[in-house]
């Protein structure tokens, strides 16, 4: 059984779908959790779901595209609780559309919110975590950073970009008890996958072997293993969470 009494985390885009699986679940798990994300409405409900059930959770509200609202937030969060042990970058957005039709600011905008959103928080929130000699960092990238995906130069750039800060900070980091973990889910059944037609959606089924869309639970929990001491000895891995739809 999973123990993370004790822990303080910090997960963004949790104010809905997997991020908010994830906060919840690593709360159930004991951790006290910090939901990152710039919908403050759906964050509070959030916040109440984890405390009706026994746990402690605050909002932060954190536009992970903006560096000064990263800063602000980091600072905010370790005002309040002195650190941040357990980071899961899980904060994405699409903007998918064939290269040719692709404008610069559907590039720009993936990138700053997956990628460099990632990159800039956990900057920010690194020094207690070094100086504590424990942490868990676990970024939240796509079976698609892996395979690559018509339309979504994008987002698979943004999502491969994260498996290299992965693998180069796991490497930074190791030596201080810190390891740097990411989840590539394949299809799950969210916000982000709704928008997709039936057509797509039954195209999709029939290349997973385990026959089935995930849920953000089968993320959430492969989250919290990656952020327990049972993951002590795994750092820079990529746990393809997919149903058999690509095996790396
Ligand atoms: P949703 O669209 O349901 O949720 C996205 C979350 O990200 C929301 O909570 C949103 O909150 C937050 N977010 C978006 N932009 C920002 C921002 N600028 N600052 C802070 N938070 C932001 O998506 P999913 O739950 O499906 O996806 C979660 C992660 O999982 C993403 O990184 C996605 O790429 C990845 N993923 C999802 C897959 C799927 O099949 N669903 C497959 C593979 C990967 P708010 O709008 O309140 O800011």
């Amino acid at each position: 059984m999973i123990n993370l009494q004790g822990r303080i985390a910090l997960v963004t885009g949790a104010s809905q779908g997997i991020g908010r699986a994830v906060a919840i679940e690593l709360a159930r798990l004991g951790a006290t959790v910090a939901l990152a994300a710039r919908n403050e409405a759906k964050l509070a409900e959030a916040v109440a779901e984890i405390e009706s059930a026994g746990g402690q959770a605050a909002a932060l509200s954190l536009d992970v595209a903006s560096e000064d609202s990263i800063k602000s937030g980091a600072k905010a969060i370790l005002e309040r609780y002195g650190k941040v042990e357990i980071l899961v970058n899980n904060a994405g957005i699409t903007r998918d559309t064939l290269v040719l039709r692709m404008k610069r600011d559907d590039w720009d905008s993936v990138l700053a919110t997956n990628l460099t959103g990632a990159f800039l928080l956990t900057q920010a929130l690194l020094s207690p975590m070094l100086r504590n000699r424990w942490g868990r960092i676990i970024n939240i990238t796509s079976v698609v950073g892996r395979t690559g995906q018509a339309g979504q130069v994008n987002y698979a750039a943004s999502k491969a970009g994260l498996i290299g800060i992965t693998r180069s900070l796991a490497r930074e980091v190791a030596s201080r008890g810190i390891t740097v973990n990411a989840v590539a889910p394949g299809y799950i059944e969210t916000a982000m996958t709704s928008i997709l037609d039936e057509k797509v959606r039954q195209a999709m089924l029939t290349q997973i072997p385990l026959g089935r869309a995930g849920t953000d639970k089968d993320i959430a929990q492969s989250v919290a293993f990656l952020a327990s001491d049972a993951a002590a000895y795994i750092t820079g891995h990529v746990l393809d969470v997919n149903g058999g739809m690509f095996m790396g």
